[in-house]
């Protein structure tokens, strides 16, 4: 039976049923009722009267429904995983990282809840403002509609309800349509927290219908996090609603001449190939200074043969299948097209359905699409500099500016670099793909507007509301 969508507090099915195939080996394992136009409808008036309940709530309460969120999670842990595992192909290894940091935005969240403050301060600068007394706090905006990705389908989401909820708003999540079922359970997670069931709503939902509601005036806000292509076009239509963003990018990292190669080589394997480069801030274009190339190429590659591809649910695989075949044709289509135009497989093999071996790639051009576009696949380029300046501007030469890599022990080029390459965030001695959930994350240029990262996420989630007390 196709498992219901949750409308304010009520399961609906629907005729309209899509099926979900384990990217592995395309057997069935589950089925989802798509939401029809009343269902989105229903779940926007719901988020609006519910939003009247959770703007009264009192922090700690607020603070003890995210705790309960977070309890619930841990108690269907292995649940959660096995879900990620069949709707998407994660492999298992990744599967429960992901749901450990869930469990990380969950507990962030029920602490920042408690943590939404104001500012009192001065007005008197000028002689209009004496006798006058400034404050600031900040309110829950309303409805919000968070829209969710393919490739963290758990925790993307928890960034979304976590703050959502933290904050005192209403929220509706549109998980993706290749990874609707571990949503399905979170959903049954929020509902019996003790949010009051109004307020929340998930709904599984083809792309284009979610349109109606992100352009509802009903919905106050879009969280949305996806590709570019469909996250600017939201925000040109969005009119007056807050929107953030957190988009793709093609990482670039730094390896200079003075960093522990063999440190550098072992992270950025990880980070290149971990979620089969489905990853937002994978690893993707490695920029290693001419005298070190060699060395760190061999000590990289023995790192990616080190990596072992499979059956996802086997723990001890790094690699599992991409998430459709059509992704994994598109990404080799632009591997063998680089190589046409002269580039070099150093590393590589056959693809086979959605098994896309993990490929290293040298004498790539900039203009090659698996340099300037999102790859978001098993694939790394490895490019030389000589001066550090050329390494910069190489890092910069993207439409995308997400979260960037530096390998140095010199303190002039790290703060250098932390000036000049234009992302949302800088890892020094560390590879682009590192992420803890506390911390600012998100884009600048084509990657993104605005940031997650529970407290920066409530900020954009609510008004900053001034009180101005005249005492004279
Ligand atoms: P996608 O843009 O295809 O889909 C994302 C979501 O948008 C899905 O829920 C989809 O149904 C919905 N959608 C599609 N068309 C829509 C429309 N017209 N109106 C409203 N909603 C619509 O992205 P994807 O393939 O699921 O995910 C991969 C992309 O997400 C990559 O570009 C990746 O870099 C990005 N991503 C970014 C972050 C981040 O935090 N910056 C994290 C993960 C993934």
């Amino acid at each position: 039976m196709a498992c219901k969508n949750l409308i304010g507090g009520e399961w609906r099915g629907s005729d309209d049923v899509m099926e979900v195939r384990f990217p592995y080996d395309g057997s069935l394992v589950g089925a989802v009722s798509m939401a029809s136009g009343t269902d989105m409808d229903d779940a926007m008036a719901a988020a609006v009267a519910g939003f009247e309940q959770t703007r009264a709530l009192p922090s700690y309460r607020r603070s003890e429904i995210l705790e309960n969120i977070g309890r619930l999670l841990r108690e269907r842990f292995d649940e959660v995983v096995e879900a990620m595992i069949l709707e998407g192909g994660k492999n298992r290894k990744t599967a429960v990282g992901e749901t450990t940091r869930a469990l990380e935005t969950l507990k962030v969240s029920a602490e920042e809840a408690r943590r939404i403050g104001g500012e009192v301060f001065s007005i008197d600068w000028t002689a209009a403002g004496v006798n006058r007394q400034g404050f600031t706090r900040r309110s829950p905006i309303g409805a919000v509609l968070g829209i969710t990705p393919f490739n963290y389908p758990v925790n993307l989401a928890c960034h979304k309800i976590g703050p959502a909820i933290a904050a005192g708003n209403s929220i509706i999540i549109k998980p993706a349509e290749k990874t609707p079922l571990s949503s399905v359970i979170l959903a049954e997670i929020v509902l019996e927290s003790g949010y009051p069931p109004q307020a929340f709503s998930m709904l599984n939902a083809w792309g284009p219908d979610t349109e109606m509601m992100a352009l509802d005036p009903r919905v106050a806000m879009i969280s949305f996090t996806g590709s570019a292509a469909v996250g600017w076009m939201l925000k040109s239509k969005a009119g007056q609603k807050k929107v953030t963003l957190e988009l793709g990018g093609n990482a670039g990292v730094i390896v200079h001449s003075d960093a522990d190669l063999a440190d550098a080589a072992g992270q950025a394997a990880a980070g290149g190939f971990a979620n089969a480069g489905q990853n937002c801030i994978s690893v993707q274009r490695l920029l290693i200074q001419r005298d070190v190339f060699e060395d760190f190429a061999d000590l990289f590659v023995d790192e990616v043969k080190a990596l072992k591809m499979g059956d996802p649910r086997d723990p001890e695989v790094d690699i599992g299948p991409m998430i459709s075949e059509r992704d994994a044709e598109r990404a080799e289509a632009w591997v063998r097209e680089a190589q046409k135009a002269g580039a070099s497989l150093l590393y590589g093999g056959e693809r086979e359905g959605t098994m896309f071996p993990p490929m290293v790639m040298t004498e790539t051009a900039p203009d090659m699409r698996v340099n300037c576009e999102e790859v978001f696949a098993p694939v790394v380029t490895l490019s030389a500099y000589d001066a550090w300046d050329e390494a910069v501007a190489m890092v910069n030469d993207s439409p995308y500016g997400l979260q960037a890599g530096v390998f140095t022990n010199d303190v002039k080029r790290i703060m250098e670099a932390w000036e000049r390459i234009d992302v949302g965030g800088l890892q020094v001695n560390g590879v682009s793909t590192f992420r803890v959930d506390h911390m600012p994350y998100g884009g600048i240029k084509a990657s993104g507007y605005g940031r997650e990262g529970i407290k920066y996420a409530i900020e954009d989630m609510t008004d900053l509301k001034l009180m101005v007390l005249n005492l004279g």
